[in-house]
């Protein structure tokens, strides 16, 4: 081999270097958004906390630890793939449905992921439902609960649209998930172990991450109802546990708001707006 030769096969090899070094960081550069996902930042809120159990009064497995514990496997999952995870708590402490939205209202560039665990008093009731409010959160919805639902066991109920306060208030796109029933006892089984949590966090991940959707089971095409929601609970909402000092707080100022909007409300319509305000 002469010198020259070897000199070229040898700027040969540095380029075919850069060339893969180049393929490999633009690679792993845009792997977050990879499938039309522009965000890199993922504010997730665990369910419940402190004093607030979640699920039904006398149930046996707290709500509150299995979002918690769904919501740090899932935050683990999305920051190896190079996302910057932020959580609305990370232990077991009481946040106000106000600090979570606030939190997350303070992102741009970011999407907003509440894990939460369902329960009814009909102990047969199992499965999986996602919830969003504004449109900018139907696409992302529909893209969690494709993997959640195909990814795992559990049960088809549905993508819903809800006005739920941590969906209404926050400005970034935002997606409940309820990820199956605690007082079923075949999934709440299932539940407790932590291979399952496991899944769920790298489904709702997949979700996040807008991943092409798996095939294995039939899903719902586009955002659909497929199943009435559960509204057998009289009065009792999963979602609007407020602490209960705040509780007038919060009612004063909707019903400021509803008062500067129509001055001339009569009390009927007052108590009538009352009642949809507690239905959040
Ligand atoms: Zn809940």
């Amino acid at each position: 081999m002469t010198a020259n030769s070897l000199r070229a096969a040898r700027r040969e090899s540095i380029l075919t270097f850069f060339a893969i070094f180049l393929a490999l960081f633009s690679l792993h550069s845009t792997a977050p958004r990879s499938s039309g996902r522009n965000y890199s930042n993922v504010v997730i809120d665990a369910g419940h906390g402190g004093f607030d159990r979640g699920g039904v009064p006398g149930q046996r497995v707290p709500e509150k630890a299995m979002a918690l514990d769904v919501a740090q496997r899932l935050a683990n999952r999305l920051r190896r793939a190079g996302y910057r995870v932020i959580m609305t708590r990370n232990s077991d402490v009481f946040v106000t449905l106000g600090d979570r939205t606030r939190i997350a209202n303070r992102y741009r560039d970011a999407v907003f992921i509440c894990v939460h665990f369902n329960s009814a008093t009909r102990a047969g009731a199992n499965g999986i439902e996602t919830y969003y409010y504004g449109n900018n959160s139907a696409s992302l919805a529909a893209s969690i609960h494709r993997h959640l639902v195909g990814g795992t066991s559990g049960e088809n109920r549905g993508i819903r649209r809800r006005s739920y306060y941590v969906l209404r208030n926050t400005s970034i796109p935002a997606v409940l998930v309820e990820c199956g029933f605690l007082t079923n006892p075949a999934e709440t089984r299932l539940i407790l172990e932590s291979s399952y949590r496991q899944k769920l966090a790298d489904r709702i991940a997949d979700g996040v991450m807008g991943k092409p959707t798996p095939r294995n089971r039939p899903v719902v095409d586009g955002v659909t109802h497929v199943s009435p929601p559960i509204r057998e609970l009289a009065g009792y909402n999963d979602f609007v546990r407020v602490e209960p000092e705040r509780r007038s707080t919060r009612r004063s100022s909707s019903k400021k708001k509803s008062s500067t909007r129509k001055k001339s409300s009569t009390s009927a319509t007052k108590k009538k707006k009352k009642t949809t305000d507690s239905d959040e």
